[in-house]
């Protein structure tokens, strides 16, 4: 599902984008045991703020299934980038990763995106931050200029694990990033969320 970024006044929404290439029906769907090992790129990992807003997003979906889902191994320290092939098709992800690409191959008012790669026996995931978007951190209370990086990272968490787009805008899911980022007020789908930790795909 895609959507785009609009302007109200002073206030800039802006939307993300989500390739779920396991739709397509090909190889392995779905994370088979968790916690799902992880790793994150060094510029995030590196940044106090960013790595709270990280453990943020990723807590959101722990405090609701109540076991833990995400085990981060540490920063991509690899030479290359965490994949082959087209960054916005890879044709590989080597490492689940939480990545910062040099440039932002897709539309600049998606803030976010997450690829799923399925392979005969499992899948592989990266989820993908905008580089040149104005990220608030923590709360934003009254920043209605930046976008909250802890919720967009809890939204993209939702596309690691298996969720999709729903049309309740009060839904950690829906498609735009609405000002703020208080997660706590949020609310998700139980019945989805239960069928992708389940852990039985
Ligand atoms: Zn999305």
């Amino acid at each position: 599902m895609m959507c785009q970024g609009w302007r109200l006044g002073s206030l800039v929404v802006y939307s993300c984008l989500t390739l779920l290439l396991s739709a397509c029906g090909k190889g392995h769907s779905g994370w088979d045991s968790f916690p799902i090992p992880i790793y994150v790129d060094a510029s995030m990992m590196n940044n106090a703020a960013t790595r709270a807003d990280l453990e943020d997003g990723m807590s959101f979906w722990e405090q609701r299934t109540g076991k833990k889902l995400f085990d981060v191994r540490g920063a991509w320290n690899g030479a290359n980038q965490p994949f082959s092939g087209d960054v916005s098709n890879p044709d590989s992800i080597f490492e689940n990763i939480v990545y910062m690409p040099p440039s932002w191959p897709f539309a600049p008012g998606y803030v976010g995106m997450t690829v799923l790669k399925p392979f005969d026996s499992g899948q592989m995931a990266m989820v993908m931050i905008n580089p040149n978007t104005a990220f608030c951190n923590g709360d934003c209370a009254f920043d209605y200029n930046r976008t909250s990086l802890r919720k967009t990272f809890a939204h993209e968490f939702g596309h690691f694990l298996g969720l999709q787009h729903v049309a309740d805008p009060s839904n950690i899911m829906y498609a735009t990033s609405r000002p703020g980022g208080t997660l706590n007020t949020l609310n998700v789908d139980d019945h989805a969320l239960q069928s992708v930790t389940s852990g039985a795909h």
